[in-house]
């Protein structure tokens, strides 16, 4: 087992336009490619202006506008990536072997460039709000919207030996995270029951599931309580608002068929709430 994370110096570089899959570079030290609105970003782990000018060599109206290094840290938000306890969950890098209590629920994770290491409140909140809906009520079916990582979806996935939930559904708009969502639910082997796609949360709301977890920034948490069956699902834990935002979703839920079972609110910033149909 290797203790030294696989990813220390990040090359990136900005791109006005986005390349299509089958010209992104095919060489060990491209790391992904990073898609938002009319920019991307290539990441590399040692410096590649070569492979870039290669890759936007075949393409009309693709443009390098800038190039950036940090260490992983850094894109980590300063934060160097260590085992942490969440609610009955130990998450860790994959790369760092742990021996958890009796009890514990081992969650390795690589969490490469995208969202849901775990060390985030909403992705704490979440956790929370998973293992307190399983001591009320264990969920057949799973919906994760906006799963990053997959963390959530993996955790909920492990909550229970018996086999529920059965099935997992984890969606998320960014490649990359649909790419590193699967690495995860492969390192904890659980491709029989995640399923992994790419697509927009208000699109895949419509897919059936006991609980509908998501922790999205507020647009798409504003879009998605503006479709109908968002509140036919039996349970739902929403994460990723802030203060005022929480207040404005709990206005929003306060006309509607639902009641919030609970509302964490001890974070000084972030949100999270569990909340059923009834
Ligand atoms: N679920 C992980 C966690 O709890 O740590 C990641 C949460 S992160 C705050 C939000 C994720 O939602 C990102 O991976 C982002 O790419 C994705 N996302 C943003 N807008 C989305 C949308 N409209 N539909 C689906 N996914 C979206």
């Amino acid at each position: 087992m290797r203790s030294e994370p696989p990813y220390k110096d990040l090359y990136i570089y900005q791109l006005d336009g986005v390349p299509s899959e089958n010209l992104l570079p095919k060489n060990p030290f491209f790391l992904g490619c990073w898609k938002e609105d009319d920019f991307s970003f290539l990441f590399f782990s040692i410096p590649s202006v070569e492979a870039v000018d290669r890759c936007l060599s075949g393409l009309d109206g693709v443009s390098l506008v800038e190039s950036y290094q940090m260490s992983y840290e850094e894109w980590q938000g300063g934060q160097v990536l260590v085992p942490m306890e969440a609610g009955p969950f130990l998450l860790h890098p994959y790369w760092i072997d742990v021996k958890p209590k009796r009890g514990v629920i081992r969650v390795p994770l690589d969490p490469g460039l995208v969202f849901g290491a775990g060390f985030h409140p909403t992705t704490r909140g979440s956790l929370e709000a998973l293992s307190v809906l399983w001591n009320l009520d264990p969920s057949e079916t799973v919906l994760d919207l906006g799963t990053g990582t997959g963390v959530l979806a993996i955790a909920a996935a492990k909550l229970d030996t018996s086999g529920r939930p059965n099935s997992v559904v984890a969606v998320d708009i960014n490649p990359l995270c649909v790419e590193t969502a699967r690495r995860n639910v492969e390192i904890n082997q659980l491709q029989g029951r995640i399923h992994v796609v790419e697509g927009s949360a208000e699109e895949y709301v419509a897919e059936p599931a006991d609980l509908v977890v998501a922790n999205l920034h507020y647009g798409a948490l504003q879009a998605l309580m503006d479709c109908p069956l968002f509140y036919e699902k039996k349970w739902a834990i929403l994460s990723g608002m802030l203060r005022s935002q929480g207040d404005d979703i709990l206005r929003r839920l306060g006309s509607q068929a639902v009641e919030v079972v609970r509302y964490w609110d001890d974070d000084p910033v972030w949100r999270t709430l569990l909340m059923r149909r009834i």
